[in-house]
């Protein structure tokens, strides 16, 4: 049988608890997972490329079929470059349906062998994301259940250094 092998993109700026309850959804459903961070010279990551894969292979180290890389340029031309035959996002409310929907399409008109699959995340997660966790860590609020304790340790770090 064919091996499915799934890429998981995004920008993990940092990773939270959402992202983690996808990745364990698809490890459960694939051969293997790369959670591969995307550099996007346009955006400007509170956290740096060695630093946001530091957090993802620590909170991922118990999965045995997880890895972690980073990527620039084409998504479809990524994942070719894996063999990678699934690309696996979050959906957590319609509003992020749009987007995904013509993501989805446009990259599957580039190679038709590639399908991405949408994953739910448990209900908790779903108005979850990775600014909200910055903007309200950048306040000093708790932001406890959201993150891993490594992630939510480097968060302190990041914004007491500021001071
Ligand atoms: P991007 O810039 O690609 O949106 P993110 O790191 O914000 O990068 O998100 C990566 C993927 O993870 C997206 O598919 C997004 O919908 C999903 N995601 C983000 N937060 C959550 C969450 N709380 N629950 C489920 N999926 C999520």
């Amino acid at each position: 049988m064919k091996k499915l092998i799934s890429i998981y993109p995004g920008t993990f700026d940092p990773v939270t608890n959402g992202h983690i309850d996808i990745i364990e959804r698809a490890a459960g459903l694939f051969d293997s997972v790369i959670v591969t961070i995307a550099l996007n010279k346009n955006k400007k990551p509170l956290f740096s490329e060695e630093e946001r894969k530091d957090m993802l292979i620590n909170v991922t180290s118990q999965l045995k079929n997880v890895e972690i890389d980073c990527f620039s340029g084409l998504l479809v031309k990524y994942a070719e470059s894996k063999n990678a035959n699934v690309i696996i996002r979050g959906l957590r409310a319609l509003s992020d349906f749009e987007y995904e929907f013509q993501m989805s399409l446009t990259n599957r008109k580039l190679n038709p062998g590639i399908n991405t699959v949408f994953l739910m995340p448990n209900e908790k997660y779903t108005y979850l994301n990775s600014s909200l966790v910055r903007e309200l860590a950048s306040y000093n609020a708790n932001v406890k259940e959201f993150l891993p304790d490594y992630v939510l340790d480097k968060l302190k770090k990041k914004f007491s250094s500021d001071k």
